[in-house]
């Protein structure tokens, strides 16, 4: 969910079962907002819309179960990997603070506890993989090559230094899906949009998996690089970058996804109505977490005609890419993208969206359909 203000991003304190008697303390020594874990009445309507538990049916691994388990952390129990597949098989995709009727917000929670599991050293092997891909090659690939692998050196070296716009790419479009990022910055680059000089990965992997003191430090880089752009506002392709952006960072930044800034300027783009029928998926980080649903549909229909998932907007059921999940429990991953996809409707054309995860995710889930991002169906439109 969208935070009031901005989140803690660490400086989170060590265990310390003694503190659970201190009931006005807003942070408890488990570093966890207390209130929040206590918000929790085990009323249990979470169980019915966890799309973790759907899959793995523990008890363990349904919002219910984690937020017990990190209570039991909050009250003494000791740190250790037994909690771990419950705490890290969590997307984070915020189904059951949207239903919760105690207000609870679980992947808040879960977050803040997976912080306060790493500063224990209780970590699991794919989280490790993850931070040292990100800490030692800026991506969370490990990818070697510049960043701007798929410019030119003459388009690199046209690139304008200085802009009020700047398009923050993020790992994914850049490594994994580069064509994205090309027709993203054809894009914008109408509209006087420039790219950092040295991009690194937005934090958003370090922050999900509990590493804060690492993605500070790289969530300082970009800052830096963002200054010395000179740029007020940035726009971005991918949902987990956006959120990241938006309510992570610990300066105020405007941000603005791809489909908000599309749907801003249609009249410019002068868009060809093609003859299409599409879905859309929401991206969790995109939708739930910050409200953007009508942006997307607003540039889907002015291309073609839009056909509604089973379960959209609030309610729309997770890619099973997101919190680390995807790299750590590749089967859940999938098995919740597999589930997505059976709320498509019959007769469309495409599947689209609007983050390079919940692509990747989806496709890798098989299916019939072609999945494709939002800025490929803008691109048919131009051309
Ligand atoms: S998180 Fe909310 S919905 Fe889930 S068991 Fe707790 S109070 Fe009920
Ligand atoms: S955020 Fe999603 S995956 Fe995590 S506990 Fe809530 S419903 Fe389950």
């Amino acid at each position: 969910m969208k935070n009031e203000g901005k989140k803690e991003t660490g400086r989170s304190e060590e265990l310390n079962g003694k503190e659970v008697g201190e009931k006005n303390s807003k942070e408890s020594s488990f570093g966890v907002d207390r209130r929040s874990v206590y918000k929790c009445v085990q009323c249990g309507t979470c169980r019915s819309v966890c799309p973790v538990f759907d899959v793995v049916g523990w008890e363990s691994a349904n919002t219910r179960g984690r937020m017990l388990i990190i209570k039991s952390l909050l009250e003494g129990r000791p740190p250790s990997e037994d909690v771990l597949s419950s705490l890290a098989s969590c997307t984070t995709c915020g189904i059951c603070a949207a239903k919760c009727p105690a207000g609870a917000n679980p992947p808040e929670v879960v977050e803040a506890a997976r912080a306060q599991l790493v500063k224990c050293g209780v970590t699991t092997e794919a989280q490790e993989k993850l931070k040292a891909a990100v800490m030692t090659s800026g991506n969370s690939f490990g990818e070697t090559r510049s960043r701007l692998h798929w410019l030119s050196d003459s388009e690199r070296a046209k690139l304008p230094e200085k802009s009020d716009y700047v398009y923050f790419v993020g790992c994914f479009d850049s490594y994994r899906y580069p064509e994205f990022a090309k027709k993203t910055f054809e894009v914008l680059q109408r509209f006087g949009v420039t790219l950092l000089p040295d991009e690194q990965c937005c934090a958003s992997p370090l922050l999900r998996t509990g590493f804060l003191e690492d993605a500070e430090k790289i969530m300082e880089h970009n800052l830096e690089q963002i200054r010395k752009v000179g740029a007020h506002t940035v726009i971005t392709g991918c949902a987990g970058c956006y959120t990241t952006l938006k309510n992570n960072y610990p300066e105020e930044l405007r941000v603005i996804s791809l489909p908000e800034f599309l749907a801003e300027h249609l009249e410019e783009l002068n868009l060809k109505h093609i003859d299409l029928t599409v879905t859309y998926h929401d991206p969790c980080h995109l939708g739930r977490h910050n409200k953007v649903y009508d942006a997307p549909r607003k540039v889907i229909q002015a291309i073609c005609t839009l056909k509604e998932m089973k379960n959209i907007k609030e309610n729309s059921r997770c890619c099973g890419g997101g919190g680390g999940v995807r790299i750590g429990y590749p089967d859940i991953s999938l098995e919740l993208a597999r589930n997505r996809l059976e709320d498509v409707p019959e007769g469309v054309d495409y599947i689209v969206t609007s983050c390079p995860l919940c692509v990747r995710n989806l496709r890798d889930a098989g299916g019939d359909i072609e999945i494709i991002d939002i800025v490929e169906l803008v691109a048919m439109a131009l051309e």
